[in-house]
């Protein structure tokens, strides 16, 4: 699904990636944690590609295709989401609108015709349900005056939509209480499958104990430093991240 090889970015002239692996198969959930500034979003970032983002070396594969090679549109529409770590607000732009148009976009790179608005009326709301996002939200203007969790749950909403092969969440469950925690996890669980991926970001163990990874790594001074499973995250909840201090140098 993905297979990153010594990937090295920049942003502003500061180098945020330095020589990070990553390899992912298809079915698999991997989370990523590590330290504030350690370059998490910035791996997000260089993914989905946002174009302040600069890859100075290394290579990523999606699905057999050189990533880099390809604009933020064809990225998206080989089925690469990134779940936002600060969800957008695009005010004027109704979320029903901006999410049928993202959906019509992508089934037409995969060779399928535009649903109508019934049908994906009917997508839309069972989706909200399952995301216990009210309706009225579809209505309103993209994340616009969404509060933190109603924007993350929305988020949610877009990659159900989408049925992406790729699922890469940025602190997702950053912000949330229990209930919407909850409610994020069962959406990620329903949508795993053997042929999608996730890459999951988070600074807390709890969200693991929900959606439980497959693979857990750190990364730390813009690499990944320390990789295991599961239980890597309860000892990182226990002892924080100095102990790794030798692994970064
Ligand atoms: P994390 O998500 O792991 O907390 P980030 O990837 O957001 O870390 O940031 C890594 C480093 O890159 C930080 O020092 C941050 O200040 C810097 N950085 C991120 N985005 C930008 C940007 N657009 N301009 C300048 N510096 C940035
Ligand atoms: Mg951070
Ligand atoms: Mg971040």
């Amino acid at each position: 699904m993905l297979r990153i090889e010594n990937l090295c970015a920049r942003v502003e002239e500061k180098e945020i990636l330095k020589g990070l692996n990553l390899h992912v198969k298809p079915g698999e959930v991997h989370a990523i944690m590590g330290p504030n500034g350690a370059g998490k979003s910035t791996l997000g970032s260089v993914l989905a590609g946002r174009e302040a983002f600069e890859v100075t070396a290394g290579s990523v594969a999606f699905q057999g295709k050189d990533l880099l090679d390809l604009d933020v549109e064809a990225r998206a529409h080989l089925g690469l989401f990134l779940a936002f770590q600060y969800p957008v607000e695009i005010p004027g732009v109704s979320n029903m609108e901006f999410l049928k148009s993202s959906v019509d976009a992508v089934r037409k790179a995969r060779g399928k015709s535009d649903l109508s608005s019934v049908e994906f009326m009917k997508l839309a709301r069972e989706a909200s349900k399952k995301v216990k996002l009210d309706q009225a939200f579809l209505k309103r203007g993209v994340n616009e005056g969404f509060s933190g969790g109603e924007k993350k749950r929305n988020e949610i909403l877009q990659m159900m939509l989408l049925e992406p092969s790729l699922c890469i969440l940025d602190e997702t469950d950053s912000g949330l209480d229990i209930d919407a925690l909850q409610t994020v996890a069962d959406g990620v669980n329903a949508m795993r499958s053997p042929d999608r991926s996730f890459v999951v970001v988070t600074h807390y163990q709890r969200l693991l104990d929900y959606i439980v990874p497959d693979y857990v790594h750190v990364l730390a001074g813009g690499k990944i430093v320390k990789s295991g499973d599961k239980s890597l995250a309860k000892e990182l909840e226990a002892k924080g991240y100095s102990w790794l201090d030798g692994e970064v140098a």
